[in-house]
């Protein structure tokens, strides 16, 4: 079971993948939780770079799915091939909508860099924790330090969301809309009708 939680910075959804975590191992599962980019060394150093040093979208594009492809062969593929869960914060959509929907790399271009690094392989759910950017970037202002992502503003953001509501739409029968408007029990709460949903 490969789940992925996606979202724009600031709508939370790695404090609820950790929730995920502890439900689940308390439930007796094996979880393999990562994050993208990085999860493997080599991927963690891609990160550092693409988070840190202004660079072309394509740039951007091709690094983000380098880190994948490694991310996938080492960590996700052994992991799913083991029977374990894996939970990973962000996955593929999110180059759909930061490289495409924020920095405009072409979504045919996108598509072919998915065949070729992951085989075109999509989560079996995608958590999509959609709030509103100017919410998002109140929250932000409020925590933690910024990359040059997140310093972005919100017509970027503005993007980013959109591209995710593309990929929602593309591919309904796999994506869960979260809508992070609400307080950390009401999302908390819809996480868990839509896992019960899918039987997990
Ligand atoms: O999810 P997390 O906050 O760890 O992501 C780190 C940063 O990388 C975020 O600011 C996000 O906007 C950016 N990112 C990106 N393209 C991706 C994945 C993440 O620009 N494909």
């Amino acid at each position: 079971l490969f789940i992925s939680y996606e979202g724009i910075d600031g709508a939370g959804k790695s404090t609820h993948l950790e929730a995920t975590e502890a439900r689940l191992r308390a439930a007796g599962a094996i979880v393999c939780r990562s994050r993208e980019p990085g999860g493997t060394p080599l991927a963690e150093t891609l990160r550092e770079m693409v988070l840190n040093q202004p660079m072309a979208p394509l740039t951007e594009a091709l690094l983000v799915f380098a880190a994948r492809h490694e991310h996938w062969l080492q960590v996700i593929q052994p992991a799913l091939a083991a029977g374990q869960v894996v939970l990973c914060d962000r996955f593929a959509d999110a180059s759909f909508a930061y490289q495409g929907g924020g920095r405009g790399v072409a979504w045919e271009q996108l598509q072919a860099l998915e065949q070729w690094t992951v085989a075109g392989r999509a989560p079996d759910l995608t958590l999509w924790f959609d709030l509103d950017p100017a919410e998002a970037a109140r929250r932000r202002a409020a925590a933690r330090s910024a990359d040059r992502f997140e310093a972005e503003d919100l017509a970027f953001f503005g993007r980013v969301r959109a591209a995710y509501a593309r990929r929602f739409e593309e591919q309904p029968q796999r994506f869960e809309r979260i809508d992070a408007g609400q307080s950390l029990d009401g999302v908390a709460a819809q996480l868990a009708a839509a896992l019960q949903r899918r039987g997990w």
